[in-house]
C-alpha cells in the first residue's frame, strides 16, 4: 500500500531516515517565552562523533536534555536507532537507557561503593544477575583504568576518576549513544586530560556520541563533525578542519576569537 499523502505529516509518518543513529527533526522548545531551540534538524550516522558548539545560553545543554528527554519538546521528532522517543511512559524508561549521558557533575551516589555505583542500574533496569553485573562492571572499571578503587566510595576520588566512573555506569547500560555535557569542565586541569582520553578511546570503538565541549584539543582530534550552535539555532555543520581554519558564520568567528 502506498501511503497516502496526508499521511506525511502525521509524527513518526514518515520514518527515520535510515543509517541515522540519532535523528532529530523540526525539534522546538520553550521555556516560558524563551525560544531555547528553533526547528532543530539534526541527522547523526552511527558511529559519528560530533562536537557541539557554542556561546552560553546557545542552547546545547536544552539540546542534550531533549535527546534522552530528560526534557519535553513542544513540537517535532526524536528518533534513537530508528526508534520514536514517545513523551512517557514505559517505552521512554526503556529507550532512554540506550542513550548515555555523562554531565559536568557526576552525580555518584555517594553511599555507594565505585562498583555498585556502576551495576546498581544494570541490576534494577536491564535485569541483569549481580554476578554478571558485578563481573561487566569490574570489566569497565578496568576500562577507564579505575579498577583497583572498586570497593571505595566517590568521596575518596579525585574529580577525573568520578568522572571515569560516571562514563563506566553509563556503558554498563549498554547505551547505543552516549552524551557528553561538558564533561571536564569541573575538574582541575591535570584532571581533563584522563576523562578526554577514555572519551577518544570509545570514539575509536565506533561509539555514537554527542559531546558538549570547550576543549578545542578533544574537538580537533576526535570529532568527525562540529555543530556550531547560537541562539537555539545550528548555525554550522561541518567537519573541524573547516571549522576551525575558516568558520563561514560571524557568530563563529566571534566565538572562535575568544576561545582560540
Ligand atoms: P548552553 O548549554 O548552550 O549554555 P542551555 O541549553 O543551558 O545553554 O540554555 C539555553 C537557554 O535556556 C538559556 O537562555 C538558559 O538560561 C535557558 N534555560 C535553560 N534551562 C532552563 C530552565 N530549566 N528553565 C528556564 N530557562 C532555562
Ligand atoms: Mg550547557
Amino acid at each position: 500500500m502506498t501511503a497516502s499523502p496526508t499521511n506525511v505529516s502525521e509524527p513518526g509518518a514518515a520514518g527515520p531516515p535510515s543509517k541515522s543513529m540519532i535523528s532529530i527533526r523540526k525539534v522546538q522548545k520553550h521555556y516560558g517565552s524563551l525560544h531555547v531551540l528553533k526547528d532543530i534538524d539534526l541527522e547523526v550516522p552511527a558511529g559519528q562523533v560530533v562536537v557541539v558548539l557554542g556561546p552560553s545560553g546557545s542552547g546545547k545543554s536544552t539540546l542534550c536534555r531533549t535527546i534522552n528527554r530528560l526534557e519535553p519538546i513542544d513540537s517535532g521528532e526524536i528518533y534513537i536507532d530508528g526508534n520514536l522517543l514517545p513523551s512517557e511512559g514505559r517505552d521512554l524508561a526503556k529507550l532512554r537507557a540506550d542513550v548515555g549521558m555523562v554531565f559536568q557533575s557526576f552525580n555518584l551516589f555517594a553511599h555507594k561503593t565505585i562498583l555498585e555505583n556502576v551495576t546498581l542500574a544494570p541490576v534494577k533496569v536491564r535485569r541483569k544477575s549481580k554476578a554478571d553485573a558485578d563481573k561487566r562492571g569490574y570489566q569497565l572499571l578496568e576500562r577507564v583504568g579505575i579498577a583497583t578503587q572498586k570497593d571505595k566510595y566517590p568521596a575518596q576520588l579525585s574529580g577525573g576518576q568520578q568522572q571515569r566512573v560516571a562514563i563506566a555506569r553509563s556503558l554498563a547500560m549498554e547505551p547505543t549513544v552516549m552524551l557528553f555535557d561538558e564533561p571536564t569542565s569541573a575538574l582541575d586541569p591535570e584532571m581533563v586530560n584522563e576523562v578526554l582520553d577514555v572519551m577518544v578511546s570509545l570514539a575509536k570503538e565506533g561509539m555514537t556520541m554527542l559531546v558538549v565541549t570547550h576543549e578545542m584539543g578533544f574537538a580537533r582530534k576526535a570529532a568527525d563533525r562540529i555543530i556550531f550552535m547560537a541562539d537555539g539555532q545550528i548555525v554550522e555543520d561541518t567537519d573541524p578542519e573547516s571549522f576551525f581554519t575558516q568558520p563561514k558564520s560571524e557568530r563563529a568567528r566571534d566565538f572562535l576569537s575568544k576561545i582560540l
